[in-house]
């Protein structure tokens, strides 16, 4: 008989910022530890934006899970793709990454699914090859390419009309990745790209940012709200707030602005930034237990963050939604600190159980929120305190440099944006796959910044 088959097995869902964190809490529990991922590297996905502006390679934030965990013995690292729940017989049924092995059963005492969450189109998925978002690897190559080619199309483009389209990127939802990507275009466009080439001229580039509320990066105070939308317009972008896009297409954006009247907006590279729904992982939840799913498809779990009526089945992340003892739905923030909170918490409530011992409630510790807005400028909000520009940036650069995985990446990082900061240059501007619009067969469900 094996070690694995005498004790707890745990089951762990999603290599993401809340499972991974559960996984490596569990290292001197006596249980053996299964984590399950569709892909073979954990993503970090706060600086994806970077990947997708040519400031950062893909590896340099991603590492492949089996490195991270290859000290930790009590762990084997799966890779596949989870698909139903069978929540009685205490096992799952996942799907082999590209070898036709369909249906592979894995069991569990304790179950710890965090899958995530990824954009929603409100109703609108036809949307999605024309609007690319910034969530997996691939998903923001393919927006590196189109940022890329937009200029290059554009230098050979005779027609005015054609090469303003080509010029023209709308960025969809002022939230931080919204905010985040309008800056790094404008930034590409106005420093990186300014002379580059020999018919356009890139600072022409015209860059809108779309929001439908009346201020950006809506969780934050609005005076650091007003900071970040003055810095963007101080940075070539155009804020169009209280006004949403009703339509568009690959040539084409129609808006609707607070005069309710509708504008077409020739563009061919739109980012899509804007609203979130969790990984379809928690409807399978919802559907082997009954519990209930929030108007974004979370799971209701309690506020021990397990499913009601299956103590042993633990959800969190984003694609949670905790409710407190008296049933009262418990606001918290989509980001990675609360998912490393609760995986952390997770791994705690299995120690306790396995040691026989009562569980307390999760309690979530407020770490504060941050955005990029452009180079040296980012707006901060911890513990009440607010900071915006070079501080802001400064705590911004210090907390993404802590929490990336691996000594290598943190100086890749490092060394990159130091020679950025010196330069202005980005190193990865490579334009690579296919052109013309693009449906991302990504698969994955990686975690997307809530508001
Ligand atoms: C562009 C962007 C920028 C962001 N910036 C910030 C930021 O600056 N600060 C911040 O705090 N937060 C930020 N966030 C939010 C943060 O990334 C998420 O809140 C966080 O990732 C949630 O963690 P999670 O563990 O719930 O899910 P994730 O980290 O998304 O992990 C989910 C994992 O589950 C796996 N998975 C999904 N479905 C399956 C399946 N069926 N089978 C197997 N595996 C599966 C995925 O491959 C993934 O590895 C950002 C998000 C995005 C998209």
């Amino acid at each position: 008989m094996s070690e694995a088959d005498v004790l707890h097995r745990v089951v762990v869902v999603g290599g993401g910022f809340g499972g991974l964190q559960a996984v490596r809490s569990l290292r001197r529990a006596p249980v053996a530890v299964t984590l399950v991922d569709r892909r073979n590297f954990h993503l970090f996905q706060p600086l994806l934006y970077q990947v997708a502006t040519g400031a950062l390679s893909p590896a340099e934030i991603a590492t492949p899970l089996r490195v991270i965990l290859k000290r930790q013995k009590n762990v084997r690292v799966v890779m596949g793709d989870v698909r139903e729940f069978d929540l009685e017989r205490r096992r799952l049924v996942l799907d082999a990454p590209e070898n036709g092995e369909q249906g592979t059963v894995i069991s569990y005492e304790t179950l710890i699914v965090a899958a995530g969450s990824r954009y929603s189109y409100f109703g609108h998925d036809e949307w999605r090859p024309f609007a690319l978002e910034i969530k997996s690897v691939e998903s923001t190559l393919a927006v590196r390419r189109r940022i890329f080619t937009a200029f290059e199309a554009a230098e050979i483009e005779e027609d005015s009309k054609r090469r303003e389209a080509w010029l023209t990127f709308v960025v969809v939802g002022g939230g931080p990745t919204g905010v985040e990507m309008a800056g790094q275009i404008a930034e590409l466009a106005h420093d990186t790209l300014a002379r580059d080439f020999r018919s356009v001229d890139p600072r022409h580039a015209r860059i809108l940012l779309v929001e439908a509320s009346e201020r950006l990066l809506s969780t934050f105070p609005p005076r650091l709200s007003a900071r970040a939308a003055q810095t963007l317009e101080r940075l070539g972008v155009t804020v169009l707030l209280e006004t949403s896009v009703v339509d568009l297409d690959d040539q084409t954006v129609v808006s609707k602005g607070p005069d309710g009247k509708s504008k077409h907006v020739p563009a061919r590279t739109i980012v899509w930034a804007a609203g979130v729904v969790a990984s379809e992982l928690a409807g399978a939840l919802a559907a082997a237990s009954g519990a209930e799913l929030d108007r974004t498809g979370r799971v209701a779990v309690g506020p021990d963050l397990t499913i009601a009526g299956h103590p042993e089945v633990i959800a969190l992340g984003d694609m949670a939604s905790v409710h407190d003892a008296t049933g009262n739905q418990v606001a918290l923030p989509g980001l990675a600190s609360t998912a490393m909170q609760q995986g952390r918490y997770a791994a705690s409530l299995v120690r306790r159980r396995v040691r026989g011992e009562p569980s307390q409630p999760f309690r979530f510790v407020d770490k504060g929120n941050l955005a990029t807005v452009g180079r040296a400028h980012a707006v901060a909000e911890i513990k009440g305190i607010q900071a915006s520009g070079m501080l802001a940036w400064l705590i911004w650069l210090s907390v993404h440099i802590f929490y990336l995985i691996g000594l290598q990446n943190r100086l890749l990082v490092l060394t990159r944006w130091a020679f950025s900061f010196v330069t202005r240059g980005r190193g990865a501007r490579l334009i690579t796959g296919e052109s013309g619009p693009t449906t991302v067969a990504d698969g994955s469900s990686t975690g997307a910044r809530q508001g």
